[in-house]
Parts: structure tokens; C-alpha cells; sequence
């Protein structure tokens, strides 16, 4: 492979180390121009010093005198605060990885959108929320978008962008989360701890809940209609606990296209970092022998409403999927503390879309102006619930 520099937004998460582990392998390859981390100093010290990063950035201000410290020596240049994890996006590697978690990924994504190299993007809540906004800025920019959400890089690898019309049907496989065969009432004592425990996925807090309510798919639908310009209408959503087929594309002649592999993103990550061409990595291979059988089954929407309150922003478009990302990662942060129940979670999306439907955004500034009342709403929808 060709020897290209790389940024990692969000390092220290699930999707960033699994990005650091398949580039600490080459680094030959692979030359490192900036890490960002919230809060994990140790961590992003850590990596930086191991993959001889220009420079690390930690998005608490507060804590750079510490990452200052723990770089002391090494030649990695530290930087804190919001504003210089935004600029280390927009130095432009030739290759960024976007791994931050929610809504605060947005500006990164769009400032390395906008500088026209290759965005590898995880952060799903940036297509969710702006997704006009972000697909626009990178065909103005000519910056080429990777998904490496393993539903969106399996479609993308089934996808022939020639014939979108060909198209009947982009399906959507999900595992069901831990809940799948869980009663409501399971659901409505179900603790953080249950919730987060995926049952084929190691994922960050925020999407393990998310999979467990299955907004994680309704987000995605949402996701993929950004990606793939095939009607809304032409999304589905298929159940599959095995997660061995990662999603699927029907063509008009019935033919049916799918990618499969072992729940590991390492998969969908070397296939952003390598593509077009291909490159090895650790992943544990399919035994489809082994498994023996794979089950299919219909999304039940009577117990898991998010998804159907995803699909109807999804239909509607405008502010509607901002307004539910926001409301969503708002009820998700409060069931973590324990502050709502499991199923508090759908209630109050669906609560704060029935109160507030403002227009559509035009720009990243009323995206957060959106973003910023949903979450109000919803802490008031909240205030109400557990008095
Ligand atoms: P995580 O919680 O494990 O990691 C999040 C990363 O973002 C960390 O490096 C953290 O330091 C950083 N971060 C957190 N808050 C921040 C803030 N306010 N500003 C700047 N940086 C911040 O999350 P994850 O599971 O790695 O997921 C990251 C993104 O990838 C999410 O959008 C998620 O939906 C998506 N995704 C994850 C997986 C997965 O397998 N984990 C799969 C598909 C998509
Ligand atoms: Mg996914």
C-alpha cells in the first residue's frame, strides 16, 4: 500500500483503538498526524507515543497541562479544547478516521469534509442530525466519504452507485440487542448494566443502549438514506441475531447481494483504510460450519418504538432526525445514570418530537440551535417523569 498520513478523531473509543490496532501494525504505512480524546489522557498519550503522532489533542482544556506533561519529551505536539480537536480535523490527512461519539462529532466531520481527503466516517450521528449538510460539503469539496458502520460499509460493498434505480430494497440486518426476546416488563426494569451488554458487539455505552432500544437501527436508516440515494421508502429492517450478514442490497432482476463476516469492525475499518484495494487484518475469519444456521426474523415495533419513531423522522426528513438524535443521546445519558427507565428512553424521544418540530436547517449553526432546544425539551419532558 501506498505510504499515507492519517488523523484519528475519537482514539480512545471502541472504534478508535480498533482503528489504532490495525494502523499500529503498519506504521511503515501508515503515518499518524493527530489523535483526539474527551477525557482519556493516559490513553492518548499513550497511543501517540506508540504511533509517533505529530500531535495529540484532548477535547477537556482543562487536563492539557497533563497531557502536556505525559508528552513531555516524546516531540508529540499537545493541543485541548473543542476548537483544536476542530482544527486537528481540518489539517487534512489523507485518510481521517471520524470515531467521536454523538452530536459533538459535527464540526469535526464537516471541517474534514471540507478539506477534501478521505473522511471515514463512524460517527453516525453527524449524517443523523446534518446529513444534507455533510453530503453537500463533501461533493463541493470533492472529500470521499467511507461508512464504516458495519451495516453501511457492507452495503457500500454491495452497492452499484451506477444503477441506484436498479435498486428495489436496501435491507438493514440488526442483532435485536440484549432485549430481543425480552417481555416489556423485562424491559421496564432492565438495568444500564443488562442494556449495555450486546450480545455479538464491544461497543462504547452510547450505541450499546441505542442496540438495545434498536434506535441504533433507526439511526442507521437515516444514515444510510445520506449515503445511498435510493428513496426512504426502499430502507428495511431485518433481524438477524447471528450478525454474520451485515446487511443486504436487492436488485430489480431478484438477485440479492450481501457481505458477511465475524462481528469485528477491524473488518470495516481495513476495508476504509485500504479501499479501493484490500488489506489483512486480524479479524477472527467466518466459520459458517460452525455456526450452522443463520435466523431471520421481522422487527418487533410494539416493543422497540424507537425505530418506529426513526422511521417516521427518517420519512418526514427536515429537523425531524436532528431533533430525535438529540433528544435520543439526551434520554440515553440519563438512563445510563439512572435518572430514567429503559423504556423512558423511546417515551421521551416521542415526546419531544410531538412538542417541537422547528424548520429545516440551512446551515451547522442551526443545527446546534435545533440540537440545543431538543435537548432542553427533553430534560423538561424528563424533570416531569421522575417527579
Ligand atoms: P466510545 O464511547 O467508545 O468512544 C468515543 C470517542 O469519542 C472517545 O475517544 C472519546 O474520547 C471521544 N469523545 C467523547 N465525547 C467527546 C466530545 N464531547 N468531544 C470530542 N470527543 C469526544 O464510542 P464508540 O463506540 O467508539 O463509537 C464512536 C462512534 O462510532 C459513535 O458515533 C458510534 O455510533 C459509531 N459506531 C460505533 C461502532 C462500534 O462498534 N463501537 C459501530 C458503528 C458505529
Ligand atoms: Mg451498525
Amino acid at each position: 500500500m501506498a505510504r499515507r498520513t492519517v488523523s484519528i478523531l475519537g482514539a480512545t473509543g471502541s472504534i478508535g483503538t480498533s482503528t489504532l490496532d490495525l494502523i499500529e501494525r503498519d506504521l511503515e504505512t501508515f503515518e499518524v498526524v493527530a489523535l483526539t480524546a474527551q477525557r482519556d489522557v493516559a490513553g492518548l498519550a499513550a497511543a501517540a507515543r506508540r504511533t509517533r503522532a505529530r500531535l495529540a489533542v484532548i477535547g477537556e482544556e482543562a487536563l492539557l497541562p497533563d497531557l502536556s506533561a505525559a508528552l513531555a519529551g516524546t516531540g508529540v505536539e499537545a493541543a485541548g479544547g473543542a476548537g483544536a480537536i476542530i482544527d486537528a480535523a481540518a489539517l487534512g490527512a489523507d485518510w481521517t478516521m471520524a470515531a467521536i461519539v454523538g452530536s459533538a462529532g459535527l464540526r469535526p466531520v464537516m471541517a474534514a469534509l471540507e478539506r477534501g481527503r478521505t473522511v471515514a466516517l463512524a460517527n453516525k450521528e453527524s449524517l443523523v442530525s446534518a446529513g444534507a449538510l455533510m453530503t453537500r460539503a463533501a461533493r463541493a469539496s470533492g472529500a470521499t466519504l467511507l461508512p464504516v458502520d458495519s451495516e453501511h460499509n457492507a452495503i457500500f460493498q454491495c452497492f452499484a452507485p451506477e444503477a441506484p434505480e436498479k435498486i428495489r430494497k436496501i435491507i438493514l440486518t440488526a442483532s435485536g440487542g440484549p432485549f430481543r426476546a425480552a417481555s416489556r416488563a423485562e424491559m421496564a426494569s432492565a438495568t444500564p448494566e443488562q442494556a449495555v451488554r450486546h450480545p455479538n458487539w464491544s461497543m462504547g455505552a452510547k450505541i450499546s443502549i441505542d442496540s438495545a432500544t434498536l434506535m441504533n437501527k433507526g439511526l442507521e436508516l437515516i444514515e444510510a438514506h445520506h449515503l445511498f440515494p435510493v428513496g426512504a421508502d426502499r430502507f428495511e429492517v431485518l433481524v438477524h441475531p447471528q450478525s454474520v450478514v451485515h446487511s443486504m442490497v436487492e436488485y430489480v432482476d431478484g438477485s440479492v447481494l450481501a457481505q458477511l463476516g465475524t462481528p469485528d469492525m477491524r473488518t470495516p475499518i481495513g476495508h476504509t483504510l485500504a479501499w479501493p484495494a484490500r488489506m489483512a487484518t486480524p479479524a477472527p475469519r467466518l466459520d459458517l460450519a460452525a455456526i450452522g444456521r443463520l435466523d431471520f426474523e421481522a422487527p418487533d415495533y410494539d416493543r422497540f418504538p424507537a425505530l418506529g419513531l426513526a422511521q417516521a423522522a427518517l420519512a418526514a426528513g427536515g429537523a425531524r432526525p436532528a431533533v430525535l438524535n438529540a433528544a435520543n443521546e439526551v434520554a440515553v445519558a440519563a438512563f445510563l445514570e439512572r435518572r430514567v427507565g429503559f423504556l423512558d428512553i423511546a417515551a421521551v424521544v416521542a415526546e419531544v418530537l410531538e412538542r417541537y418540530d422547528p424548520p429545516a436547517p440551512a446551515s451547522l449553526d442551526d443545527v446546534f440551535a435545533i440540537d440545543s432546544a431538543a435537548r432542553t425539551r427533553a430534560a423538561e419532558v424528563m424533570e416531569r417523569l421522575v417527579t
